[in-house]
């Protein structure tokens, strides 16, 4: 018989967010009368932007001409997206790439998940703990061994240093389930540890169009010698709401070298090139247009208004759970506020309290992993109205 990928016994059993739905789901059947608030969600609500509908619109009647039709694009992506990408998202932060380094992808997921297939399994993995789970379930996989970097408040959920040698780092900031940013001066700590090392950072910066302080870097090129460690991935999910059109990029400078194993380097932009003409046909056209519509001026204002929103929600979130007495960080350049439930509780608990008594549903931080114990997660994706009389509950039964 065929024998499966035996890897996949490793993944740990993602229950979080249908054990979220079955306490819901239990408790609406109990109570049909009550009015459930979800602060829960991962996804942005709010529409697209003007400017991207209408390159999106233009876009598929090209396609509707023989004369403008298009077909297969070039697997990187369209170069004039690489290049509005490049003068756009770069050259504004002082950071010298070009469109030879950008890859335009279907979103962040998929290269964050694939990434791993010009990299040998015999690398030790590291991964922040709690944490988006799609390093870990696809680096387990792939039969990479993993090892956890613990982030916890006194490390401003950044993680210490390692003292041993890890051959590839996941980072992501501003940080989803925490909510957290890092600091030019940590992330060149990381940046220096990894070219002493000789380690190679994957850098998740999908949120990066949230920071609003100026002192915080929105890429890890802003630190010098990133380009020779690290591997960028950023999305349009976030930024400008295509979590539905699906369009993101990675960017893999073509200075940056890992060892060929015979004592040689090689060049990971052209095996990510190879991977990617092999197994990616490119992002739909479509897409590419809508995501070019993006750096517009009229585009530029657009989302930055939407992202505006939501950071006004999470203001009003942080605001109201430090009015209740919880510790609540994050939501100032992050759609996410991490909080520490009350009185030591489990996060399950302090969950089933807030379902039960408030009819609030919040993501329990220990589904992040461990160390997200006696956390939650609430995101300020939600209606503006709703989550004001979410917060007005949460005041009233602590
Ligand atoms: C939402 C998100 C992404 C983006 O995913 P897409 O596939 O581009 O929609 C990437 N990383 C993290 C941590 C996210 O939360």
């Amino acid at each position: 018989m065929v024998k499966a990928n035996l890897n996949f016994a490793k993944l740990p059993q993602r229950y979080l967010f249908l054990d979220i739905a079955k306490r819901v789901a239990a408790f609406s059947e109990k109570h049909p009368e009550a009015d459930i608030i979800r602060m829960g969600i991962g996804d942005v609500t709010r529409p697209l932007a003007p400017a991207v509908i209408d390159a999106m619109h233009k876009a598929v009647d090209e396609c509707a001409d023989k004369s403008t039709f298009h077909g297969y694009g070039p697997e990187r992506g369209y170069q004039w997206l690489r290049e509005a990408i490049v003068k756009g998202d770069y050259a504004p932060l002082g950071v010298e790439l070009t469109a030879e380094d950008i890859f335009i992808n279907d979103g962040a997921k998929s290269d964050t998940g694939n990434i791993g297939d010009i990299l040998s399994s015999d690398n030790l993995v590291g991964i922040t703990d709690p944490v988006y789970p799609v390093y870990v379930d696809t680096n387990l996989m792939r039969g990479f061994n993993i090892k956890y970097i613990i982030c916890n408040e006194e490390n401003g959920f950044t993680g210490d240093i390692p003292t041993e040698k890890l051959d590839i780092v996941y980072l992501c900031y501003p940080n989803n389930p925490t909510g957290a940013v890092i600091t030019r001066d940590k992330l060149k700590k990381w940046v220096d540890y990894a070219l002493e090392n000789g380690s190679l950072i994957m850098y998740d910066s999908a949120y990066e169009a949230f920071i609003r302080d100026p002192l915080i870097p929105h890429s890890i090129y802003e630190i010098e010698g990133a380009k020779k460690c690290a591997i960028e991935f950023r999305s349009f999910s976030k930024t400008a709401g295509f979590t539905g059109v699906r369009c993101g990029y990675t960017v893999v400078p073509r200075e940056l070298e890992v060892s060929d194993g015979n004592g040689g380097k090689i060049a990971l932009n052209g095996m990510w090139e190879r991977r990617q003409s092999c197994k990616f046909n490119g992002a739909s056209y479509i897409s590419q247009c809508g995501a070019l519509a993006v750096y517009t001026p009229e585009g530029q204002k657009q989302i930055r208004s939407t992202i505006d929103y939501y950071l006004e929600t999470a203001r009003i979130i942080r605001q109201s759970l430090n009015e209740a007495g919880l510790k609540a960080l994050g939501g100032e350049n992050a759609p996410y506020i991490w909080a520490q439930t009350p009185g030591g509780i489990s996060s399950w608990e302090f969950f089933d309290r807030l379902l039960g008594e408030a009819g609030v549903v919040v993501t329990p931080g220990s589904g992040f992993g461990p160390a997200g114990e006696g956390w939650f997660r609430i995101t300020s994706f939600a209606d503006r109205q709703r989550t004001i009389e979410a917060m007005e509950r949460i005041k009233k039964i602590l």
